[in-house]
């Protein structure tokens, strides 16, 4: 399978072919993002490029940029909510990594608690994703 072909096993590509529900928060022709459904903080989001590869050595040069210019307007974004954020990639199960379709995690950090180590990550409740979508979706000025 060419590897940039919708994967009919992969959860991020049934979203990216609305086979499977997201709360998206911005959408071009190349990438999408969408909350985290088990938000380690309010507003957790992920950038993906639609598509799909499991780790960033496997996308393609020409996504570079694309990506890259999506994951910063994001960044904007997410300055609505707290001004400092993680971004991050886990790559390989060993790293963390448990959906095999590449993507950025954008994590909005409120305090110096460490949200990385939570035991349980609450499901993302679905009137607070409507809330979130609301002051994350229009496009940052430049
Ligand atoms: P990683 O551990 O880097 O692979 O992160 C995958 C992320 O995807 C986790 O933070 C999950 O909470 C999140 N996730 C899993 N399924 C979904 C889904 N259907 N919609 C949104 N986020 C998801
Ligand atoms: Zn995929």
């Amino acid at each position: 399978m060419a590897p940039d072909e919708p994967r009919s096993d992969c959860i991020f590509c049934g979203i990216v072919e609305h086979r499977l529900p997201a709360h998206v928060v911005y959408e071009d022709e190349r990438c999408l993002a969408f909350l985290d459904l088990f938000p380690l903080t309010r507003g957790h989001l992920l950038v993906i490029p639609k598509h799909h590869v499991d780790r960033l050595k496997e996308l393609e040069p020409g996504l570079y940029g694309p990506f890259l210019a999506a994951v910063s307007e994001l960044c904007r974004r997410v300055e609505r909510l707290a001004p400092d954020y993680n971004v991050a990639m886990n790559q390989g199960a060993r790293a963390g990594q448990i959906v095999f379709h590449l993507h950025v995690h954008l994590i909005p950090r409120y305090d110096h608690g460490n949200p990385f180590a939570v035991a349980h990550r609450a499901r993302l409740d679905d009137g607070d994703a409507r809330e979130l979508v609301k002051i994350l979706s229009p496009p940052a000025g430049r």
